[in-house]
């Protein structure tokens, strides 16, 4: 079923077939510039608006929706046409206001911390059911402006590769959003990293690295397995020769895991290497990982090591721990939800 997000607008011209092109504008307008549901693009007929409603239902049905740091940050659990689910969170701050888009209903990749990778895969998103995800947090944050997307929600973006691009594409080009503001988060892909950055587009790569030697980035992202660290190095080298933008590397702390002096060692060599940003996140807990998250001691002095090896770091601020909205908790303890994210057979 498409969302009319999925169309461009030569397609949008054919699907509005007699209509005049001023009419194909202004109903481009609505859904781009303004990100207005189609119901309520008021510049255009009232037929012509049914018509359209009834032609692309809308691809979200809000099945939960919470807030939490005083209204700062907010996650919606959205049903999908065929019974899927998945969540979105848009954060409000001084200075910005992102939205956390999810990629997949699920995710394959399996990484032991995660509570998406606990709950499994279930299908890939298409462009309009991501779009859709961008402009519903954008309707919901006015009168602010959106600014950033992050791939951070359920799912694996590079995994789902062509949709990924195909969104990034036309937020950039139809949304006028700054590629740097978009930020593609990857397991490590080493292949699809390095095909993404000859897609040119500016925006920022964050690779989840949590441990720079394979005997526990194995056991932490399966994926290592498949592309371990020298070859997910080779990866980023190219990321940084061809966009000429850094890595940023994200770094969940796990008490006693990846807090050692040895794997700080490690990451600021790795890093360092690679002059790429390190993003320190507190491990946020999940039902399927018994293992603590650091001490906030532990995560200040940690920042500290690294600053003083010369690696750039910075501390994420969490936010939506207390409605299960935190990177990697989203798959979690909505009522009825996690019987809809197990996978199903097809
Ligand atoms: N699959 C992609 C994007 C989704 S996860 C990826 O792995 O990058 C977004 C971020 O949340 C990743 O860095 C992931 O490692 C992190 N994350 C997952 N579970 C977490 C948890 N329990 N606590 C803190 N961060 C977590």
């Amino acid at each position: 079923m498409a969302s009319v997000y999925d169309l461009d607008f030569a397609e949008l011209a054919t699907h509005l077939g007699g209509q005049p092109r001023y009419r194909v504008d202004q109903v481009w307008r609505g859904l781009w510039d303004e990100g207005r549901d189609l119901a309520d693009i008021t510049t255009v007929p009232k037929a012509l608006r049914s018509q359209l409603v009834e032609d692309f239902p809308s691809a979200l049905e809000v099945a939960n929706d919470v807030t939490s740091d005083r209204g700062a940050t907010r996650k919606w659990v959205f049903r999908l046409h065929d019974g899927a689910t998945i969540e979105t969170v848009v954060m409000l701050y001084a200075d910005r206001v992102t939205v956390c888009v999810s990629s997949q209903a699920g995710c394959a990749m399996n990484c032991s911390f995660c509570a998406t990778g606990q709950a499994g895969f279930t299908r890939q998103l298409s462009v309009g059911e991501v779009v859709e995800q961008v402009m519903f947090a954008a309707r919901a944050a006015a009168p602010r402006r959106l600014t950033n997307v992050v791939f951070m929600g359920m799912g694996e973006p590079l995994a789902n590769y062509p949709v990924t691009v195909g969104v990034v594409r036309r937020l950039h080009d139809y949304r006028k959003m700054s590629a740097r503001h978009l930020t593609v988060s990857t397991v490590g892909v080493a292949p699809a990293i390095e095909r993404l950055a000859d897609e040119g587009l500016s925006l920022t790569l964050a690779v989840s690295l949590h441990a720079a030697n394979d005997e526990t980035r194995n056991e932490l992202v399966p994926l290592n397995r498949r592309y371990p660290l020298e070859r997910l190095y080779v990866a980023c080298e190219r990321w940084l020769e061809v966009t000429s933008r850094r890595v940023s590397f994200e770094w969940a702390l796990i008490d006693g895991v990846n807090d050692t002096d040895q794997a700080l060692r490690e990451l600021a060599q790795y890093a360092g290497d690679l002059r790429a940003h390190v993003n320190l996140i507190p491990l946020n807990p999940t039902p399927g990982y018994l293992v603590r998250g650091s001490t906030p001691e532990r995560v200040r002095a940690f920042r500290d090591g690294l600053e003083a090896l010369g690696v750039n770091v910075t501390v994420r601020n969490t936010r939506g721990r207390s409605i299960d909205a935190a990177c990697g908790q989203l798959a979690a303890v909505t009522n009825g939800h996690r019987r809809a994210v197990t996978v199903r057979s097809r």
